[in-house]
């Protein structure tokens, strides 16, 4: 099989070729037909996580058909599409485990980080952990839902029943939330990098009625608001922008430093909480809400082997939507 190896953090994927192995009790082996590419494959090649179990092959929103069934694994067939996300093992037993919370296992695995990924084009799966996509929708269109739509679920879901919602850093997850939030009958406020208008007009395409720089205070009080770009200085701007009671979600697995703020941002009974990973839950909640409202994703394809661009181009911020790898 062919695949972009991460051997040492902060240095380019290197393409390979690696024996095809096959899979053992529990496990299925997926062909893959698209990857997409997350800002935590970014966080991971540029050494910003810790341990990630090198060399890696990284990718954890991948779609694909199963190849090859494990001994014991009797809900999926051959041929069947599949989704793989990022949590791709927890142990059942720890405290979070049995407290329903496998999100923050203490012995997990994560697909692409700490388990080989999708920038593949096989991969080698825990056949519980993936996710059942139909047959309804385009394999590279579906591939951002397995992490930005995904983590964004979560996020909305810890966000609250707030009608007046902010959106700071419209990439992957916020288009995808944006269009689930207006489905439920939200207000969607969306906040950019300073002067990106392309990124604004993106925002107000996707049902936004405002969208501004994250500079800007917003001509309403939010009632939530989610961070998905990964700069602490965003958290004290968000804080200002919602009411008391309000909450302030912060879905990056890496953020840069919070800068201090005044105690007043916080006070009024203001929530600042974070989201890790997922459950299996939410990806059944999520998928099934999905299909239902629809979702569009907007994409840009690149082959396998230019996953280095692709990367390049989301530090950069030069496409709108989410990248998507196809073997
Ligand atoms: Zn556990
Ligand atoms: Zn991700």
């Amino acid at each position: 099989m062919q695949a972009m190896i991460l051997r040492h953090p902060g240095s380019p994927l290197e393409p390979v070729v690696l024996p095809e192995r096959s899979p053992g009790p529990g496990e299925i082996r997926i062909r893959v037909t698209a990857c997409g590419v997350c800002r935590t494959d970014l966080h991971v090649v540029d050494g910003e996580l810790d341990t990630p179990a090198l060399p890696i092959i990284p990718g954890h929103e991948i779609v694909g058909r199963v190849d090859a069934l494990g001994d014991g694994v009797k809900h999926l067939r051959l041929g069947q599409r599949v989704g793989v996300p990022w949590l791709g093992y927890t142990c059942g037993t720890c405290l979070f485990c049995s407290m329903g919370r496998e999100n923050l296992c203490e012995r997990p695995l994560f697909t692409g980080y700490t388990r080989d990924g999708g920038f593949a084009t096989a991969v080698i799966a825990d056949a519980r952990y993936a996710f059942d996509l139909g047959d309804d929708g385009e394999d590279a269109s579906l591939a951002p839902l397995l992490c930005a739509g995904l983590i964004g679920w979560r996020s909305l879901v810890m966000a609250g029943n707030g009608k007046l919602l902010g959106l700071y850093g419209f990439g992957a997850a916020a288009h995808i939330i944006a269009q689930v939030a207006v489905a439920q009958g939200r207000r969607v406020f969306a906040f950019t990098k300073p002067g990106d208008e392309k990124g604004q007009a993106f925002a107000r395409s996707l049902g936004a009625e405002w969208a501004g720089s994250s500079q800007e205070v917003p001509p309403a009080k939010l009632d939530a608001a989610i961070l998905y770009a990964p700069d602490g200085r965003l958290v004290p701007l968000a804080l200002a922008a919602v009411r008391k009671g309000g909450r302030v979600v912060c879905a990056g697995i890496h953020m840069s430093d919070i800068p201090a703020f005044r105690y007043d941002l916080l006070w009024g009974e203001r929530e600042l909480v974070s989201v890790a990973n997922l459950t299996r839950q939410d990806g059944r909640d999520f998928l099934a809400a999905a299909a239902a409202i629809k979702i569009k994703t907007h994409i840009t394809i690149y082959p396998l082997s230019s996953a280095n661009q692709a990367l390049a181009d989301l530090r950069t911020g030069s496409f709108e939507g989410a990248a998507v790898l196809v073997p």
